[in-house]
């Protein structure tokens, strides 16, 4: 096989994060106004529901966000104090538990030792943080910028459908949203899924069709509890 020139797997991490936040602020929102211009509200009430939507849902996003990675790097914290002070106490035990590490990773265990002791000497809690824990240090979990970054993908998604409600007629309102919020999600597939290497037409679909069950769902639970309630 030959060898590829470059690999995508770090570019894909914060593309897929971004297109998912876009992804469920398209449906999410587009789903909302439907359900609410399905039931034969006027305008402004199917623009008010999408708006609270966008609020609603980019603060959601955030707040979760917050609080994964929050926790996540309270672990890290944990992880790394701890190891530091196994490091000072017991530094032969470390050495041979890296060193263990790397035999079974595949060295032999003369070689294991050389190059668990010249890490370690260069830079023992980096390597065992790498090496034992799995923390690098390009992963280190950064909170407030998590959440941000998806309070803001998550609005620019559901900006689109809003976008559609001022814009189209309102007699047409349920085609046009779902039309254009389908079609961007197809986009949004295609992209992530070819930036990630993968085929861009299942990427689109698969993306579409989770989009096309969530309308499909809110604008017949709108048309059920707008007609009887009228
Ligand atoms: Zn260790």
């Amino acid at each position: 096989m030959p060898h590829r020139e470059r690999h995508r797997s770090e570019r894909v991490g914060w593309l897929r994060a971004a297109v998912l936040g876009a992804d469920d602020g398209i449906v999410s929102t587009a789903s909302l106004v439907l359900g609410v211009a399905a039931a034969g509200s006027p305008r402004h009430e199917i623009l008010l529901a999408g708006i609270s939507g966008l609020v609603a849902g980019s603060l959601s996003m955030a707040a979760g966000e917050y609080v994964s990675v929050s926790s996540q790097a309270d672990t890290e914290r944990a992880d790394l104090a701890t190891e530091k002070m196994e490091l000072t106490k017991q530094r032969p035990a470390e050495e041979k538990e890296l060193a263990a590490i790397y035999v079974q990773r595949g060295l032999d265990p003369e070689l294991a030792r050389t190059v668990a002791l010249q890490l370690m000497a260069h830079d023992a809690l980096a390597a065992h943080a790498r090496d034992e824990l799995g923390i690098t240090e390009q992963m280190t979990a950064r909170p407030l910028q998590a959440a941000g970054a998806s309070a803001m993908t998550f609005a620019v998604g559901a900006a689109l459908p809003l976008l559609v409600v001022i814009l189209a007629p309102l007699s047409s309102l349920a085609f046009t949203v779902s039309a254009a919020s389908l079609l961007c999600l197809a986009g949004l597939g295609a992209l992530a899924a070819r930036t990630g290497g993968a085929s861009p037409w299942l990427g689109s679909r698969r993306v579409a069709f989770w989009g096309a069950l969530a309308m499909a769902a809110t604008a017949g639970i709108g048309k059920l509890f707008g007609t009887a309630a009228s």
